[in-house]
């Protein structure tokens, strides 16, 4: 049986011209990831409390002021928008972990290149290298 160089841990691979990952690296971006899965639900459950909140305080009092209603809509937009975030960014978090433990962190998700250990190390949920990222964001 093919046995990995390192001795069996996860071989994340690097651009041209970056030095190879050290164990160390690797555990400093798996904590991370795991830090924002933990983050962002936390995040998740104090904007669904939140809003929660802001639905019932939305439904009570028939005869209030039509400024006051018009503020908390607006807080609800927002506070739905924030959750939808922290839903998004959760996932990707989700989603890195997952393929870190899998094995397969570290390729762009989209031409299938190594992503690169400078961006990986700036943003560890990146499942893109920065080329196809910025042509996503461009559509
Ligand atoms: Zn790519």
């Amino acid at each position: 049986m093919a046995k990995k160089a390192d001795g069996g841990n996860v071989v994340v691979p690097i651009l041209e011209g970056e030095d190879p990952w050290t164990a160390d690296e690797l555990e400093e971006i798996r904590e991370d990831l795991v830090f924002d899965v933990q983050r962002m639900e936390r995040a998740l459950a104090t904007s669904a409390r939140g809003l929660e909140r802001l639905f019932d305080e939305g439904t009570e009092g028939a005869g209030r002021d039509p400024a006051d209603v018009g503020s908390s809509n607006f807080e609800r937009d927002q506070e739905m928008s924030l959750a939808q975030n922290a839903r998004d960014l959760l996932d990707q978090a989700q989603t890195a972990l997952r393929l870190f433990d899998a094995g397969e962190y570290g390729w762009c998700e989209s031409c299938g290149e190594p992503i690169g250990k400078d961006r990986l190390m700036a943003f560890p949920r990146a499942t893109m290298c920065v080329t196809c990222k910025q042509r996503e964001e461009r559509r």
